[in-house]
């Protein structure tokens, strides 16, 4: 055996793809822990798979300079057109144009089967070492010695998709230098009770602070939940707020944001306060805030500023990524460890982590290129 992956996700998959296209006479495995390669990409973007970004920010990621460096090879359209996948963008976000990750998944699978990639499922990586010019893997069911081994396990995000971070574990024991992943891309449990808004939906702007500084602002759908908030902009705060290692913990909501503060007032003193809040404001908000607040004025102030304090994540059951990981020092611009030499690390493995939008699979499938051309 001369190429060893471990992990048949999305970043495993893909790096097994370009490897073996640039590389037709090396034999390549993939050992996969659970019973099928890429149950985590078939729940991606509601089992629609939200492959990529037309709008790509790259200063959403949090390392954007070393992401910038990684992306610049990798486009996506010819990538996915080589393994028969036709994609379309529904307003900037990029999905398969059947709207299945099942298409996706048989895609790869079906080209990595075509290019003769081995794939062990049932199989996980306890431990490797050194020998000689070689790597040892060794797993739950076999021992190889192989040339290349590239690491695309991931890190704790949704255990029963595959991430357990077992493989951080065996990284952090070969004293590889880590930042402590936490859970991202998650609902978040507040410090105010939230129970009487449990399942309501409303359209609002999220603006998030640390020290009373503003350092994220964003448009979307909230769904309350009955111990706290959730919906794509809460899941992208979610992010940040782990980011920051829970410091930007207070965020607060603008539940009309399309009005000025004058608008609102105005309407106002021409209607009752009663008037008002039911001409705006949903109703179950309304019990919501006369339960919160003891004044006219303080719940007017609530309208434009509802204000929650950050407890802690759903956690990693309920995250789709985990911020941080593998510390970028510990590899070079080929992704290969600089601890040691034939070693890649891929994907959600190394401290990258983005925004809900494509952003997360977009570097996937393009650290796994990166570290195989
Ligand atoms: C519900 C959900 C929805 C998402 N939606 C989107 C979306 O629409 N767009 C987007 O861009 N991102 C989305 N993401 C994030 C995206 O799926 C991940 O960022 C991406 O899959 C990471 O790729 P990866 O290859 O690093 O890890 P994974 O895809 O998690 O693959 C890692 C693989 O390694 C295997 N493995 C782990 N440890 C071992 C071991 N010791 N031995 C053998 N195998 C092992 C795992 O079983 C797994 O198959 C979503 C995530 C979730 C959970």
């Amino acid at each position: 055996m001369k190429v060893l992956f471990v992990g048949a996700g999305a970043s495993g998959i893909v790096g097994a793809i370009s490897y073996k296209r640039n590389h037709q006479k090396d034999d390549v495995l993939i050992i996969e822990h659970l019973d099928a390669p890429l149950k985590k990409l078939l729940a991606t973007g509601n089992g629609k798979c939200n492959l990529a970004n037309t709008k790509l920010d790259l200063n959403k990621y949090s390392h954007p300079e070393f992401v910038k460096d990684i992306l610049v090879e990798y486009d996506y359209v010819s990538f996915f057109d080589s393994v028969s996948v036709k994609t379309k963008a529904m307003g900037e976000l990029v999905y398969p144009v059947s709207e299945t990750a099942v298409s996706v998944r048989n895609a790869l699978i079906g080209e990595a089967e075509r290019l003769g990639i081995k794939i062990n499922c049932s199989e996980k990586l306890l431990d490797y070492k050194r020998v000689n010019n070689c790597i040892e893997v060794i797993t739950d069911k076999d021992k190889y010695v192989v040339e290349k081994l590239y690491l695309a396990g991931s890190l704790c995000s949704t255990k029963n998709l595959g991430s357990d971070g077992s493989v951080l574990s065996i990284l952090r024991n070969h004293g590889y230098k880590i930042k402590e992943p936490l859970p991202g891309l998650c609902p978040i449990v507040t410090k105010e009770n939230t129970k009487l808004l449990d399942g309501t939906r409303i359209k609002s702007e999220v603006s998030l602070y640390q020290n009373s500084n503003l350092i994220h602002k964003e448009k979307g759908e909230v769904l309350f939940k009955k111990n706290g908030l959730s919906g794509i902009v809460i899941f992208n705060v979610s992010a940040l707020i782990a980011r920051s290692q829970n410091k930007a913990n207070k965020f607060v909501l603008d539940l009309l944001p399309e009005y000025s503060e004058t608008e609102l007032e105005k309407y106002w003193q021409i209607h009752s306060f009663d008037g008002f809040l039911q001409a705006f404001l949903h109703p179950t908000i309304i019990k919501y805030l006369k339960e919160r607040f003891s004044t006219n004025e303080e719940i007017f102030r609530a309208v434009k500023h509802l204000e929650f304090t950050f407890k802690e994540a759903y956690g990693f059951e309920f995250a789709q990524v985990s911020v941080g990981g593998v510390d970028l020092s510990m590899v070079d611009a080929r992704l290969e460890s600089v601890k040691e030499r034939n070693i890649y690390l891929l994907g959600e493995l190394l401290d990258i982590d983005g925004p809900c939008g494509g952003y997360n699979l977009t570097w996937a499938f393009g650290s796994a290129i990166r570290a195989t051309n």
